[in-house]
């Protein structure tokens, strides 16, 4: 199962790797965006890492509910509530645990995708950050299902988040502001996809 402490490592491995890949989801957002999203996602995942690290939560819940608080908080654009939403929702479906096993954090992170979804009201198939977070998670509760731990449901997940940024490269975008491009965002990869499978390594390596 996922301790606090292997949760304060997914996050931290996180902002570790956006602040590596700035310049690839920059440029990415170049193309068929307004070229922040590298920008954006640092300064909000380096926020939360350096408030998890200055004071250590007690709970998955307050750990959750502060990277979520922190994201909201720091990060303009449409990425911040979006991933914002995906905590505050984890957090409360998390509860006052210290840890969570396979099925309570696929609970968590199906809760944290619904949120998301509600309040972008992007579907799978409007190549958005849903095109990679969503068969994630049904790839993580699918091995939790399956009698599969912590690290064997993230690596799934990673896999499926990975495969589902690949796939959303050809599709149309129909929200965000890459959808005002029409059929020329056809053939690029999209920021927040990639950002999301950034994530998921992230959780499959601390879950390890
Ligand atoms: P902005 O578009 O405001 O500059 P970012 O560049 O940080 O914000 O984030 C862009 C990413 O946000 C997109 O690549 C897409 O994945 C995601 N996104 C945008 N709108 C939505 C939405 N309505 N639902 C889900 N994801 C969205
Ligand atoms: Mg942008
Ligand atoms: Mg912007």
């Amino acid at each position: 199962s996922l301790s606090l402490e292997d949760l304060t490592a997914w996050l931290t491995a996180f902002a570790r790797e956006v602040d590596a890949q700035e310049a690839l989801l920059t440029s990415l957002d170049a193309a068929i965006g307004d070229a922040d999203h590298g920008a954006n996602m640092v300064r909000g995942t380096r926020s939360v890492a350096q408030s998890l690290a200055a004071q250590t939560p007690r709970t998955a819940s307050e750990l959750l509910l502060r990277a979520g608080t922190t994201l909201v908080s720091s990060v303009g654009g449409a990425a911040g509530p979006l991933y914002g939403t995906f905590f505050l929702r984890m957090s409360r479906e998390a509860g006052a645990v210290t840890e969570l096993d396979a099925r309570g954090l696929g609970a968590a992170l199906r809760a944290g995708l619904e949120g998301l979804v509600l309040r972008g009201r992007a579907e799978v198939g409007d190549k958005t950050l849903v095109d990679a977070l969503s068969p994630a998670v049904a790839a993580f509760e699918g091995e939790a299902a399956a009698g599969g731990d912590v690290a064997a449901a993230a690596q799934a997940a990673a896999v499926a988040a990975a495969a589902g940024r690949d796939a959303a490269r050809m599709l149309e975008a129909r929200k965000g502001r890459a959808s005002l491009l029409g059929e020329r965002s056809i053939g690029h990869v999209d920021p927040g996809s990639a950002s999301a499978a950034l994530l998921m390594e992230c959780l499959a390596e601390a879950a390890l």
